[in-house]
């Protein structure tokens, strides 16, 4: 006998809009979610290492916040409300990320140490409530990504069978629970390594006399730019780094590499140059001290010597964004002392990552 799919609700198998609507008034199911997680539970959970995107999603979770088809349908959308991968039950929280049964069969196959448990009895808060915190406390930072990873492959998943009718298969989930779990424990490698290259690289030096830019020279400066354009002149790939920190301080505060393609080793810098001031502008540090290994850029500030009209042309649009700037000065500093921004730009030129802002 074939294998097939029919509806519980109804007696002949198939599904009914007026069985579904019964079902869910009868069993109140858009707040299945239940019992909400506690205070204090959140304001650990917000500071999680975990990514933003993961936070929110996990927010909405568990507030009932995602437009799942049950949750359309009781407030009157005219949708089917099923299950997209079962067809057996009606698309709810509990139902599409834990209890349904291709899920549960995806739960218990990750390797993730879920506490022996899968309970149907507790409520899905009380679930993914005390996996996290269970995580939390043994510090397994892996295990935890991994957890919320594999949660948010299955919206993934069920919004390509939802909306483009893709095709699914438990390798996928695998596959892209796996591949965002890579992604945030290379993003926590890349903090730890770029922290200590930062650690590593001095710290002002009130010796050095800076071009003035922007303010007076007399003037308070809070935060420091670092920038590094690595140029190939074979094929004109090009990485570029920037890092803001404090003034005084190891702490980085922002940051970001991008691959591009320029023509000349000077066009790099000042397209690094370009990227971290708006990242500065972006994030509010109108007072920056800009630190720059090479000679050659700081001469093309002070406007002495002959330059190619395409870095003319990228030195006017840094000269545009500069008057919104409280005060900014530039100094010409030593190699190691833009490390981390040499890092980055190494990294994107070699597409270890092609655009990455912190
Ligand atoms: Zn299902």
């Amino acid at each position: 006998m074939d294998d097939f799919v029919y509806w519980k609700l109804t007696r002949d198998g198939g599904f009914s809009t007026k069985s579904a609507y019964s079902l869910l008034v009868r069993q109140s199911v858009v707040s299945i979610v239940s019992t909400p997680a506690p205070d204090q539970w959140w304001k650990s959970f917000w500071g999680l290492p975990l990514l933003p995107r993961f936070k929110l999603f996990c927010w909405k979770l568990l507030h009932d916040a995602l437009p799942l088809l049950a949750t359309l349908f009781s407030k009157g959308l005219p949708v089917d409300p099923v299950c997209t991968f079962c067809c057996l039950d009606l698309e709810t929280t509990s139902h599409l990320f834990r209890d349904c049964p291709f899920i549960r069969i995806l739960w218990n196959s990750t390797l993730l140490s879920l506490n022996g448990t899968l309970p149907e009895s507790t409520s899905f808060t009380e679930w993914v409530v005390s996996v996290v915190s269970y995580f939390r406390r043994s510090k397994d930072l892996v295990s935890l990504t991994s957890f919320v990873s594999l949660l948010w492959a299955i919206w993934i998943v069920r919004n390509g069978c939802v909306f483009r009718q893709a095709i699914w298969s438990p390798s996928l989930f695998h596959h892209l629970s796996q591949d965002w779990t890579d992604r945030v424990v290379q993003a926590q490698e890349f903090h730890r390594h770029l922290t200590s290259l930062a650690r590593s690289s001095p710290n002002p030096c009130q010796e050095l006399v800076p071009l003035c830019l922007q303010g007076k020279l007399s003037d308070p400066l809070d935060h420091c730019l670092v920038f590094y354009g690595a140029w190939l002149s074979h094929d004109n790939c090009t990485g570029t780094g920037w890092i803001v920190r404090g003034v005084t301080s190891d702490t980085i505060l922002g940051g970001g590499a991008r691959v591009c393609r320029v023509s000349n080793a000077l066009q790099a810098e000042l397209q690094a140059c370009l990227w971290g001031l708006r990242l500065a502008l972006r994030r509010g540090f109108l007072s920056l001290l800009i630190y720059k290994d090479c000679a050659p850029l700081v001469s093309l500030f002070r406007l002495s010597g002959t330059f190619d009209i395409s870095c003319l042309w990228l030195l006017r649009e840094i000269q545009e964004l500069l008057p919104q700037f409280s005060v900014c000065h530039l100094c010409k500093v030593p190699r190691n002392w833009v490390a981390p921004a040499h890092w980055l730009a190494v990294g994107a030129r070699d597409r270890r990552f092609l655009c990455w802002s912190f």
